[in-house]
Parts: C-alpha cells; structure tokens; sequence
C-alpha cells in the first residue's frame, strides 16, 4: 500500500503579544510550553511551542509573536479553525472551566457526530474543543489546574477554508494518503493518521470568498508527520514528481522540514519526528530557558536583548 503521512505534526500561527499568548495557551488550555526559541528565519521574534507535556508530534501548536501586530482577516486561501481533541467524557469539564474563567465559548450542535466547543485566542484564532473518543485511549497528562484524565490529548484537525477545492483535495487524497470520509453540509472531511495520531482536515469551498489577510491570529502553516529523513526524501521527490515545489531540507533542530505551498494557497511543512524537543532540554526544564539553535548562540546576547520579556509560571517561582 502507498504510504500515507502520519497525521499533523504542527500548526504554526502568528500571534500579537507574547504575553497575552502564553497565559492563554497554558492557563485556560492546559497546555505545556515545551519550548521558548527564535524564528530561525527572522532571530528577532520569538517562536514558542505548547503541547502535551513531552511535546510529542500531532499536539504541537507554534507561535510567532509580534507584540504590535493588527488582527488578520479570516478568508480563503487559510486554516480557519484549530481543533483539539479532549476524551468523550470531558466536554462538561471545559464548559465549566472556560465558565468559571469568563472565558467565552459556544456550544455548538454536533458536527459529524462530535460534540464539541468553540472559542477565540486572545488573537481572534478559532479553536474547536471536541470530545473526541479517539482521544480516550491517549493517557492524560497533569498540568497546573487541569486534572490527567481532561487534559488535550492532541489536535483533533484543521478547517481549510479554499476558493477552489478540488486540486487541494487531490493533493490530499492521492498524494498524501488522506481518506474522504464525508461531507456534510458545507464541508467534506478527510482523515490523516491512524490510532493516537488519527486527525481531520475539514475542507469548506467559498468560491467567491475573500482571500483572508495574514496577520496576528491567522495560522501560518500546518507540518505532517514523517517518522525520519530518509522518508522525508522520499516525501519530497514524491510531491517533485507530481509537480510541487518543495523546499530543500531544512534543519529546524527539533525536527527537519521541507515546505511548500499547497494548490490552495495554504502553505505546508512536512517534518521529521526525528530528533524531538528533548535535544537540546531535559523534560524537566522543557521551554523554561531560551533555546537557539547552535548556528545563532554567538549573537545570543543581541537576540536576547530584542526580545520581549515573558513572565512565565515557572521564572516566577524564582
Ligand atoms: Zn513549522
């Protein structure tokens, strides 16, 4: 059989202030910073990682701030939602939380079967919660408030929100090793991944849709899983043949990319699992200190000073 990619490895958004996009991420969601960098591409702006506590692929969701940034205009050509996966019994859980925090949310009517919830970063990013029973047999994890058997497991998918539909779909299906699964009302639903790492890709076509303005609270691009290099290769002649233009490798210390931008307008990262967060921290200190990479450690002092200062829960303590 032809081989599929793994699901999501992560999702990168471009968020305002770094601040305001920590206590988010890791107080009302639970999740772990796992690692405080750089953009390697622009050493002046942070990239910050939340995830599962250990930071494993397919529950890392990225950020690079610009403290000043204008909100971006949702449209076409983008990732429109982020959906999380938490058990099929914890629903009630998150209600209660984001009530008691005054944080708001919707209740929405099922959609493909799922309950779940909706809510905004402080960016104006839409997150999806589902309870999703996949999700009951990834084993929880503790993090401040928020008890191990509610925690988010992993993303549950993405929304694509396209112009034209039907080339990203084919890109999916027949080069990626998606599966359709079906459509209902607007939108049609392909799965990525297997067992823990099992996600969805909403696909919803606005033909006369604007495209969306990138800007803070818009995603910057989604990375698939490949487990090592030597399918990363194979990955990349794969997508040459069929006509893409992915990138060369490029070495992101925490795993290895190539990138291209999808028919949709969307820009995609296929990622290496291989070698993880753990290369540079242990996982006690995962995202306490400010990693970067070999390459920039000689301009460490200049990098730093550019940087707005995060009080996270940790450097508190000290
Ligand atoms: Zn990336």
């Amino acid at each position: 059989m032809e081989k599929a990619l793994n699901g999501i490895h992560h999702i990168t958004v471009i968020a305002g202030n770094p601040q305001d996009n920590y206590d988010f991420y890791t107080q009302p969601l639970g999740l772990r910073m796992i690692k405080k960098t750089i953009n390697f591409d622009a050493p002046d702006v942070y990239h910050l990682y939340y995830a599962d506590e250990k930071g494993t692929p397919g529950t890392v969701l990225t950020f690079f701030p610009f403290p000043n940034a204008t909100r971006g205009k949702r449209g076409t050509r983008e990732i429109s939602i982020v959906s999380f996966s938490v058990p099929s019994a914890s629903l009630n859980y998150w209600i209660d939380r984001f009530a008691k925090l005054a944080i708001e949310f919707d209740v929405s009517s099922k959609k493909f079967g799922y309950d779940y919830i909706t809510l905004f970063d402080p960016d104006g990013m839409k997150i999806e919660i589902v309870a999703d029973p996949n999700a009951d047999m990834i084993e929880g994890w503790d993090n401040g408030d928020i008890p191990k058997e509610h925690s988010i497991r992993k993303f549950f998918g993405a929304t694509f929100n396209l112009n034209k539909a039907a080339e990203t779909e084919k890109l999916l299906s027949q080069i990626m090793g998606m599966s359709f699964i079906k459509s209902e009302n607007n939108i049609k639903r392909y799965s990525s991944g297997k067992d823990e790492s099992l996600c969805f890709v909403d696909i919803v076509e606005n033909v006369n849709g604007n495209y969306a303005v990138s800007s803070a609270g818009s995603v910057h691009h989604i990375a698939w899983r490949t487990a090592n290099d030597e399918e990363q290769i194979n990955w990349r002649n794969k997508f040459l043949q069929a006509g893409y233009h992915p990138t060369e490798v490029v070495d992101r210390n925490y795993f290895h990319s190539i990138y291209f931008r999808e028919p949709g307008g969307i820009l995609f990262e296929i990622a290496t699992d291989q070698p993880g967060f753990m290369v540079d921290e242990t996982f006690e200190s995962l995202g306490t200190e400010l990693k970067l990479p070999p390459w920039y450690e000689s301009k460490r002092k200049t990098i730093e000073s550019g940087l707005m200062l995060i009080k996270t829960k940790t450097s508190s303590k000290k």
